[in-house]
């Protein structure tokens, strides 16, 4: 199986987010969307997590699917906050022992208290975890406009800088403007971070749900672009085509500036996805 960092070493990666299902109803969606987006041939694929024991078996159960069942290349997320010290140790063997070799470890989302462990607080610990477990190809999650949490936006770069500087690539939380990316890159390659940044694609197909989402994740969405996606009025194809239109944009421009990776995050849907692929004329070069 591919080491992302191989990939990336090689040329720029296209990749993809899955969150693992619920149900069988979401089952049914994931193999459906995964069937469809497998002819864009991406470099990797990701799956999510969110925390204790169902988590583990949900996450663990698609990615050592897609690793035994497709020719795909998975990459299991894994947070901090889900597990004390000795699970996660037990959950990264595993990963291990099924043949997994990318990692992508994050501080997770807030869970409720009587699910939410502190053993581990910072992902850039559950990078040092999975290191001496034999990852030798770790991601870790950055903010271009800084972490919800964070005080300020120096301090987010620095602790940014710290995790990066013990993992080997970022991927960032969405955001809709390049200048946001260069701002991100350029400071942390003040800081003497040159590792592949990997920019997180999310097209906007409804406007309610990214704001919702920019809510969760502490980012605002540019006021220009919610006017642009406004002008759609009640029309919800004509807000989805526009939110099509943006994302190509960011992606076409992101390519000018040269980054190393776009990363679409799903929603376990293709369409948006593969129209993007079309526009930016992917399809018919890779
Ligand atoms: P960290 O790097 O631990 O940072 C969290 C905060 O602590 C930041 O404010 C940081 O500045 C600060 N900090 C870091 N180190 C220190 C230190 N040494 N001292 C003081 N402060 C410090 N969430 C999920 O639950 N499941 C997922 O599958 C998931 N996937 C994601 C995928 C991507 C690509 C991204 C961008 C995010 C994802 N998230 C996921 C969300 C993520 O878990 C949250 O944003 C979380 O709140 C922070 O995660 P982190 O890995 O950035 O944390």
């Amino acid at each position: 199986m591919a080491r992302i960092t191989d990939l990336l070493a090689a040329g720029r990666t296209f990749s993809f987010e899955f969150f693992p299902p619920k149900d069988e109803e979401e089952q049914r969606l994931l193999t459906r969307t995964i069937a469809d987006l497998q002819p864009l041939r991406p470099s990797f694929v990701s799956v999510t997590y969110r925390g204790g024991r169902i988590s583990r078996e949900r996450t663990t159960r698609v990615v050592i699917d897609l690793l035994r069942t497709t020719d795909l290349t998975p990459m299991p997320h894994l947070t901090c906050v889900a597990h004390p010290r000795f699970e996660l140790g037990e959950i990264i063997g595993g990963f291990r022992a099924a043949g997994l070799e990318n990692l992508l470890a994050l501080g997770g989302d807030p869970l409720p208290a009587e699910e939410s462990y502190k053993e581990l607080e910072y992902a850039s610990e559950l990078v040092e975890l999975g290191r001496r477990l034999g990852f030798e190809s770790i991601g870790v999650a950055a903010h271009p406009a800084g972490h919800p949490r964070s005080p300020d936006l120096v301090s987010d770069r620095e602790h940014l800088a710290f995790k990066l500087r013990l993992a080997d690539f970022a991927i960032t939380q969405f955001f809709f403007k390049v200048e946001e990316y260069e701002r991100l890159r350029d400071e942390l390659a003040a800081r003497g971070i040159t590792k592949p940044i990997l920019a997180g694609i999310m097209p906007i197909t409804s406007l309610v749900s990214v704001q919702r989402m920019a809510e969760l994740s502490g980012y605002a969405v540019p006021a220009d672009i919610v006017r642009r996606i406004e002008a759609g009025g009640d029309d919800r194809e004509e807000i989805r085509r526009r939110g099509i239109e943006v994302a190509t944009e960011l992606c076409r421009d992101l390519l000018d500036a040269g980054v190393p990776g776009l990363h679409f995050y799903t929603l376990n849907f293709s369409k948006a996805t593969r129209e993007i692929y079309t526009k930016l004329g992917l399809v018919t070069h890779r």
